[in-house]
């Protein structure tokens, strides 16, 4: 079935109490595309960089499945760059540096190709270009999952409520969920969400799970609890690449299908978090995905 990833395609410069970067490609859509692809097997990505991005990057795109027909290379301008420092705790996270340039003024053109598109995975980006993706596609995607962060409530809540109320799925960590719904429940967090327009609401905890709310019902997932957490950049991006490329694998849009989904997605974050950037998400064999799907089994599976 054919996917859509729309997000931020970026440099990166990343602190971790193990160590620094400097400018590594990172952004949302590089993680959602890489990782979708690996269960869709193919992903379409329309994104905006500048002429300083490399063309061996783009060639690693698509040596992973990568369509890039839809990404925009703008002569003379730079690509978003985002820097951010983890805490010790390397769950929490403070912002430093976000330059848009490129993004700035990015205008998502979809190539005739990609029209056919059934699966949609909106990332980390402008509410309103998100939402203009969504207006472009002739026939509407039977599946739209959205992904935001908190410095889009900061500076464009409008948008960012009429983008939500076109989607099906909301996927947010637990900080933007309370940040969005001024609750401390996640569970009434949901709801409002919900009432915001998206019928599936994921909530990310991090190296806590995740946790999945629709049709009145609720799954938790667990992370994989791991000896190694090296850089959680991209995390949250691999995670939703995972769930929609898993969806668009099974061409599904059912509840009990994003529940495997979500192991699916927490299964390619956990293998993200291993090294910096997106490096070990560029040499994952399938038995090791499902070695991990595996131990997501073992790990939940009890007998009462
Ligand atoms: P994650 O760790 O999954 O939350 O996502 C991290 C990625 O989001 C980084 O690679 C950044 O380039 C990208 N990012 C950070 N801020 C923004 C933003 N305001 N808009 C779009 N992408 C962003």
């Amino acid at each position: 079935m054919s996917l859509l990833v729309v997000g931020s395609v970026a440099f990166d410069a990343i602190e971790t109490p193990f160590g620094k970067t400097d400018k590594i490609v990172g952004g949302a859509a590089s993680y959602i595309s890489i990782a979708s692809a690996y269960l869709a097997g193919k992903s379409n990505l329309v994104a905006v960089v500048g002429n300083d991005f490399l063309p061996t990057d783009i060639a690693t795109m698509q040596k992973h499945g990568v369509n890039t027909e839809g990404l925009q290379i703008k002569q003379d301008e730079k690509s978003f760059f985002w820097s951010g420092k983890y805490r010790n705790d390397m769950n929490s996270r403070d912002t430093l540096i976000t330059e848009l340039n490129v993004l700035g003024t990015f205008d998502p053109i979809i190539p005739e190709s990609y029209q056919d598109c059934e699966y949609l995975m909106l990332g980390n980006l402008a509410p309103a270009v998100q939402l203009t993706v969504i207006n472009r596609l002739r026939k509407r995607p039977k599946l739209i999952v959205m992904d935001t962060m908190n410095f889009w409530m900061d500076v464009a809540w409008d948008d960012l409520m009429k983008t939500l109320a076109a989607v099906d799925v909301l996927s947010i960590n637990d900080e933007e969920a309370r940040q969005l719904t001024k609750e401390y429940s996640l569970k009434r967090a949901a709801q409002k969400i919900h009432a915001m327009g998206p019928k599936y609401v994921i909530i990310k905890k991090g190296e806590h799970g995740a946790l999945l709310f629709g049709e009145g019902k609720i799954f938790s997932a667990p992370a994989l609890p791991l000896e190694e957490v090296f850089d959680p950049t991209g995390a949250g991006d691999t995670f939703a690449g995972g769930f929609i490329g898993y969806m668009a694998s099974k061409n599904s849009t059912s509840f009990e299908d994003m529940k495997t989904a979500i192991i699916y997605g927490s299964t390619l974050a956990s293998f993200c978090v291993e090294q910096f950037g997106w490096e070990r998400l560029l040499d994952l064999k399938k038995d090791e995905i499902q070695a991990r799907i595996q131990q997501f089994n073992d790990l939940t599976s009890f007998s009462a």
